[in-house]
């Protein structure tokens, strides 16, 4: 799928480049354009990608500290900049636009739901977001600014695509340390989805095409990502356990959202070597997926690659049913609760026992 990618605050602009880099070196051009966003201009100073400041009449390039209704407010006021910066970025070949934010902070938090929006209203391709979600340590604001941000990213993108910041780093490391780690992460699993239909060589009816990863983002659902690789055998019948066993693991131990399994729709994508694919395998690993899911709309496919390696990747589409979303966002209406009970006026405490939408 050939997407144009813009990061939004400072997570969304470093996982932007992360995203953008692995493309260029892995020769996939599925990133045909990237742009980063942000209120505070040390963020952007550190990124090599093209920058966007936005907010300077308002906060003078010292961004807005974790106040992601001001992030909102901010993406409002200079939408006109980013979409004059984007202009003539987003050709005719571009099959999607991805707007990438962590959703704890504040600028990409309250400003990618605001500019996702306005995409979608000026252009006809899907507009789709890569939200990364605080982990369960990470302090009660980031949880509160984070359910309102997915709740209105929900409501106005194509799709959202989660990536919790638990979920891709090694046990053990703090978040913070973890980062790097993490971002690395996502640009791989991320960018060899996107890059999955672009393949040139082996094209043939088994080979992924994007618009099986574009129909398996469901509208107005959310999705998580799976992935899990192993070394590959010489011979492609040995190859059908590695299928099976890799896709098992992207499924149970490698989800983007841990333990989210349940969809209403997916997508199996085996990666390697065309003659180390085993056929066989591909089609068990995907109606194993198929079981595990409950969906009966799981579509598999080949992904070509020069790798010694065979990977699985698993597309799924409405987790927003799962456990882990479901306690995610009780973890958000308790801190937005913690707040409004902080805050001194009754009336705002009324009207905050609820999570609301950001605007
Ligand atoms: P903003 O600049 O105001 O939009 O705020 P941030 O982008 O720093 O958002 C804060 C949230 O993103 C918190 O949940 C952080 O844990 C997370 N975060 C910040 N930087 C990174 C990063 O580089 N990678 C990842 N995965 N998460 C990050």
């Amino acid at each position: 799928m050939k997407v144009v990618l813009i990061g939004v605050g400072q997570a969304g602009g470093k996982v932007t480049q992360a995203l953008a880099e692995f493309d260029n070196r892995m020769g996939f051009d599925a990133v045909r354009g990237a742009l980063a966003v942000n209120s505070a201009k040390a963020d952007l100073q550190s990124l090599s990608i093209d920058t966007c400041l936005i907010g300077q009449a308002r906060v003078n390039g010292h961004g807005v500290g974790g106040d992601n209704e001001l992030g909102a407010e901010i993406m409002q006021e200079d939408t006109g900049e980013v979409m004059g910066q984007l202009d003539g970025r987003i050709t005719a070949e571009a099959e999607g636009i991805f707007v990438v934010a962590g959703l704890g902070g504040g600028t990409g938090s309250g400003g990618a739901p605001v500019l996702v929006r306005e995409l979608a209203r000026v252009y006809d391709i899907p507009v789709y977001a890569l939200g990364v979600l605080p982990g369960r340590d990470e302090g009660a604001m980031y949880q509160a600014n984070a359910g309102r941000s997915l709740k209105t990213l929900v409501r106005e993108a194509d799709s959202t695509l989660l990536v919790d910041n638990d979920a891709w780093h090694s046990s053990g490391d703090s978040v913070g340390d973890a980062f790097d780690a993490i971002n690395q992460a996502i640009a791989q699993r991320v960018g060899l989805l996107l890059a999955s239909g672009e393949a040139i060589e082996g094209v043939g009816e088994s080979v992924v095409d994007s618009s099986e990863v574009i129909n398996t983002f469901r509208e107005g659902e959310i999705s998580a990502l799976g992935y899990a690789s192993a070394t590959a055998s010489e011979d492609s019948a040995e190859n059908i356990n590695t299928a099976m066993s890799t896709a098992r693991q992207a499924l149970f131990t490698g989800t983007s959202l841990p333990d989210a399994r349940t969809a209403d729709a997916a997508l199996l994508v085996v990666a390697g070597r065309p003659e180390s694919i085993p056929r066989k395998g591909v089609e068990r690993a995907r109606r194993m997926v198929e079981d595990e899911t409950g969906s009966l709309q799981v579509r598999g496919g080949d992904f070509p690659l020069d790798s010694d390696r065979l990977a699985a990747l698993v597309l799924l589409s409405g987790v927003e049913r799962s456990d882990r979303m479901e306690e995610f966002m009780k973890r958000a209406r308790e801190a937005n609760e913690q707040q409004a009970e902080s805050d001194a006026d009754p009336a705002a405490q009324f009207q905050n026992d609820e999570l609301n939408d950001l605007f």
